[in-house]
């Protein structure tokens, strides 16, 4: 609010750029003009006004739907989460699925982590966007809240140039002298806390500043509320695939419940997988190291007579592995597991080979 010392009584006495040549006080009821030197104020500052590109002081599209009306960023924000929440919430579903199914422990937290983690994010995104959406809006309403009416009246006044506001019944509302974009909002513009400054010195600085307010104010924060919409949903499979790969750099100790026998084959004796069937008959298999000459797989009813090891057993062994096309061959000193707990490894020449499909080389 623009403010002079009453002629008659020195009390504040409110003024507005559009009518520099007359001023009512509220204490004393002077009605009248201004001393030159105060009206030559008001002109020149009313005068600054038309310097300012007007677009500095209203809305743009984008901070209309801010502030709600049209289609509103709620709006936007619930349909985004909507539309990525149900594919997140179908793959931690299938997720949890596999986590209660899974019989090792690392492909419980493996499925549980990769799981919900998109899920999570997303709902940790949508919160950081509504509470950045909030905080552009209520700066927003700040910056664009229209002045109180002067006293005696009713009608809210230009927050930039103090000119009487012809409600339209929208909420924002365009003054007709300074074209600035308003609020009119009572409960708003009730709680706004009105700063008086005095037509003196520094006075045209002051309407300049509001002339310009909302070009300073609040241009980012709509840009910003847009990155972080459109980044939630990034960022969800993005962290999916950081913790998998961080999961995946945890070495694993080797799972000793798994069993291994040992098999004659062309190429010497070599160790098999033992898998049991549902059907209480048991699968032999190399994997894809098979050894030359043997199948990859071969059928039991009955381990009798087979020697059944954990890999425990072939450490200390000297062997060699057909996982590459050259055959790799050295002494196991240790072995561990992975992130599933389905395999144990060894590494032989610096490569990790799998134990299944492993042949002891004998000394000649
Ligand atoms: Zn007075
Ligand atoms: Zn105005």
């Amino acid at each position: 609010m623009y403010v002079v010392s009453c002629p008659n009584c020195a009390h504040p006495c409110p003024v507005s750029l559009d009518r520099p040549d007359a001023a009512t006080c509220p204490a004393c009821g002077f009605a009248g003009a201004l001393p030159p030197d105060l009206r030559g104020r008001l002109e020149a500052a009313a005068g600054l006004l038309k310097g300012i590109d007007v677009r500095h002081r209203q809305l743009t599209g984008q901070q209309r739907s801010v502030l709600g009306s049209g289609c509103g960023f709620t709006v936007i924000l619930a349909t985004v989460v909507t539309v990525f929440m149900i594919p997140a919430i179908i793959w931690a579903a299938v997720n949890v699925g596999l986590a209660l199914e899974a019989r090792t422990l690392g492909n419980t937290v493996l499925s549980l982590v990769l799981g919900l983690s998109p899920a999570l994010v997303l709902l940790l995104g949508a919160t950081v966007s509504y509470l950045l959406l909030r905080r552009v809006r209520d700066r927003l309403k700040r910056a664009t809240v229209a002045a109180p009416p002067f006293e005696g009246s009713t009608a809210a006044r230009c927050r930039v140039c103090s000119a009487e506001l012809v409600s339209t019944g929208d909420a924002i509302v365009r003054c007709a002298f300074c074209e600035a974009d308003n609020i009119v909002d009572s409960s708003i513009v009730s709680d706004a806390a009105q700063a008086q400054y005095q037509v003196l010195e520094g006075f045209e600085r002051v309407v300049s500043d509001a002339g310009q307010s909302l070009h300073r104010a609040a241009r980012h924060g709509v840009v910003a509320v847009i990155a972080s919409l459109a980044s939630a949903p990034v960022l969800a499979f993005l962290f999916a695939m950081i913790a998998y790969a961080a999961l995946s750099a945890v070495e694993q100790p080797a799972n000793l419940e798994l069993r291994y026998t040992i098999l004659d084959t062309p190429g010497g004796r070599c160790l098999a997988r033992v898998y049991e069937s549902g059907d209480g008959s048991f699968e032999l298999s190399f994997g894809v190291a098979t050894p030359p000459g043997a199948s990859t797989t071969s059928r039991r009813t009955t381990l009798e007579g087979l020697e059944i090891v954990n890999a425990q057993w072939v450490v200390g062994r000297d062997v060699r592995s057909h996982y590459f096309s050259t055959p790799s061959t050295g002494r196991v000193t240790a072995i561990v597991g992975d992130l599933t707990g389905e395999t144990n490894f060894t590494t032989l020449q610096g490569w990790s080979v799998p134990i299944e499909g492993l042949c002891l080389v004998t000394p000649e």
